[in-house]
């Protein structure tokens, strides 16, 4: 059974945030903001907009800014910064950041794998990682977790389905569990078909019905490509069995998921959609206190529906469920590929559909190791991305060096 440390009393957690700029790190400021004796602030990192971060320096006055973009750091205006606050640049001062002894706990909020370094950073110093970053965990799962056990670094859950797994498997042993079950919103086009879904444009899978979050995962969402995601993040991040993670459809994003136990009892937890809550309860863990997370309204609940997702159509899914199944470098070459076919999506220059068939297409046609490196993932992750750039419905990848 996991331990659950005791409740934590006297001074703040200190905390700092990497990609502060983004959904996850507006909303943890705002978690920050409304819990003054709990949380303090002692850095924030960004990539390149600066005159943001320097906005959120001059509300919270951390010891620390990061801009990881060198171009964005040369060019920023210090006079717009605190003057107690040092300005660092690059992964350098990522890691000055991370490493720092005045820092409990890191929040992990980069979109990408771009966010592994700084979580890989935190880890190896020994931080605990309230973690967002899913990527993180899809590039190289049980490195991550095992740099997390070796160096006795916390590695706890942001994303909200894996919050829920988590605060419902607390205090039970992992033979308890007989499986999770993930819940999806199955986003903008739920219910469609996939004939009507090839012309599917970038503004349409962008109107999320339930989450407000940044553009990759929300056109993740659309393909359903971030509960397959999240499907390997369940696996890396509780040591689950790939045959005892499931996925189902819940279009009001209230129940964040299930754990089935061997017993056949089953727990939940609900809330709103509001990511301010799992942020909150992994920057507090294990305490709970009134924060600013919107709570459910019993006046207003009323039907809660599941269904099957549709696998034929989005064939993300089942690229998730394959990975999951299948590690090694699987899950590098499947992320670096969407990363890129989605940036390509948003540009203009790939089809809505065809961002799965991309990714399975370099999925297919990588050099499969099943206990790599991290070098190896790295070299993987550029290699996906550029066979991501060149794939056309026509041609297939080729195959890795
Ligand atoms: P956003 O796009 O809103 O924000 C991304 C953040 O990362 C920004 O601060 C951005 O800085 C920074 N960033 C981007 N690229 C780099 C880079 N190369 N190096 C360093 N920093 C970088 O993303 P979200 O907040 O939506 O998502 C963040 C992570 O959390 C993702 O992994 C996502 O899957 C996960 N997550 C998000 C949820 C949500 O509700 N949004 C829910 C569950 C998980 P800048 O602004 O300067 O570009
Ligand atoms: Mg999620």
């Amino acid at each position: 059974m996991t331990p659950i440390p005791a409740p934590s009393t006297g001074r703040p957690k200190r905390v700092a945030v990497l990609g502060s700029t983004g959904s996850i790190g507006t909303s943890t400021l705002d978690v920050v903001r409304r819990l003054p004796d709990r949380l303090e602030l002692v850095g924030l990192a960004a990539h390149s907009k600066w005159e943001q971060l320097a906005d959120q320096c001059r509300a919270f006055r951390p010891r620390y800014a990061v801009l990881c973009d060198p171009v964005a750091f040369r060019a920023a205006d210090r006079a717009f910064f605190p003057r107690e606050t040092e300005l660092l640049g690059g992964e350098d001062g990522v890691a000055r950041l991370v490493t720092d002894p005045a820092v409990d706990v890191v929040v992990s909020a980069v979109v990408g794998a771009a966010g592994l370094n700084g979580t890989w950073a935190a880890l190896e110093a020994g931080k605990t990682v309230a973690l967002a970053n899913k990527e993180t965990l899809v590039v190289a799962g049980p490195l991550v977790t095992d740099l997390a056990a070796r160096r006795g670094a916390r590695l706890l859950p942001v994303d909200s389905e894996h919050s829920a797994v988590f605060q419902a498997m607390t205090g039970y042993a992992a033979a308890d569990v007989a499986r999770v079950v993930l819940t999806g919103s199955g986003g903008p086009f739920r219910g469609k078909a996939a004939a009507e879904l090839e012309g599917a444009t970038p503004a349409q899978a962008l109107k999320h019905p339930t989450w407000q979050m940044g553009p990759k995962i929300t056109v993740d969402s659309a393909t359903l490509m971030n509960k397959a995601l999240e499907v390997v993040e369940a696996r890396w991040l509780f040591g689950l069995a790939p045959g005892q993670i499931g996925v189902i459809i819940h279009p009001e994003s209230v129940v964040h998921s299930f754990v089935e136990f061997v017993d056949g009892s089953v727990l939940a937890q609900l809330s709103p959609p509001d990511m301010r809550l799992p942020i909150q309860y992994a920057l507090l863990y294990p305490d709970r206190v009134p924060g600013p997370a919107k709570r459910l309204d019993w006046q207003a609940l009323s039907a809660l529906r599941f269904e099957q997702p549709d696998r034929d159509t989005f064939r993300a899914l089942d690229l998730g469920f394959e990975v999951a199944a299948r590690g090694g470098t699987c899950g590098a070459v499947l992320n670096a590929a969407n990363e890129a076919a989605v940036g390509r999506f948003l540009a203009g220059g790939l089809g809505f559909l065809d961002i799965a068939r991309c990714c399975r297409a370099v999925l297919d046609s990588h050099d499969y190791d099943p206990a790599p490196s991290l070098e190896v993932l790295l070299a993987l992750d550029r290699w996906a991305r550029k066979e991501a750039d060149r794939w056309t419905p026509t041609r297939t990848p080729n195959p890795t060096p």
